[in-house]
């Protein structure tokens, strides 16, 4: 069920000419992950060169580097995660994406997120963490990091809790106390401690979805 709904929004996207990042795109990179089992929705910036090549998010270096740590904390990819950005299609030059075009598409990310019905959304980097949380001056996401808040999503709350974008720790190896990935590696055990306690991998196979998603109200 999940999954036809997702096909439903998927074929919107690929349709969609919403904001001029249609233009020069060669994929939408509509999501990653299995919808019938993920637990946690992760949302990063938008596609950059190889995720517009492969029509899929969090490939290439940082997408490996992600893979990395998921796996070291115990979290699986293909199995626990659900991937999107907050625009399907690549910015010119790996720009961030405009407010513009992320208004443009986000009744695509927000209908996702409906589908998926995650326990936690996982807000991976600053241009994520914006779309949703208003910060003021003084909050950064070397501040904003690591802390569970609630998110509303066309009037229903998740659960969130933001991380960095493994492309800020492709340029920061450090392991040392404190550092960057020091601080990825917690944030991703408290995600798991706190969301997928119970998680056993050899029994999702036999997992029953029984909540029916949601009307997608799409604009
Ligand atoms: S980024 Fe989103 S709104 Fe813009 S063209 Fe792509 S799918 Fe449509």
């Amino acid at each position: 069920m999940k999954k036809d709904c997702l096909e439903i929004v998927r074929s919107k996207c690929e349709n969609c000419s919403g904001c001029a990042l249609a233009k020069n795109r060669k994929n939408v990179v509509f999501s990653d992950g299995n919808p019938s089992t993920a637990k946690i929705v992760l949302i990063g910036e938008a596609p950059g060169e190889m995720e517009d090549e492969t029509g899929r998010p969090f490939v290439g270096r940082a997408g490996q580097l992600l893979n990395d740590f998921l796996s070291d904390a115990g979290i699986s990819r293909d199995e626990d995660v659900y991937l999107i950005n907050t625009v399907k299609c690549r910015p010119p030059e790996n720009r961030v994406p405009t407010e513009a075009e992320q208004t443009a598409c986000r009744k695509f990310l927000n209908a996702q997120i409906d589908i998926i019905n995650p326990r936690a959304i996982v807000l991976c980097g600053a241009t994520a963490l914006k779309t949703f949380v208003q910060l003021d001056k003084k909050q950064t996401i070397s501040k904003v990091r690591g802390q569970w808040m609630t998110i509303n999503v066309d009037g229903k709350d998740y659960r969130a809790i933001t991380i960095f974008h493994p492309s800020y720790l492709l340029r920061n190896n450090s392991m040392a106390e404190g550092s960057p990935r020091r601080l990825m590696q917690e944030d991703l055990a408290n995600i798991k401690n706190e969301i997928l306690p119970d998680v056993d991998h050899s029994m999702d196979k036999n997992d029953v979805v029984f909540m029916e998603p949601r009307e997608i109200a799409m604009v």
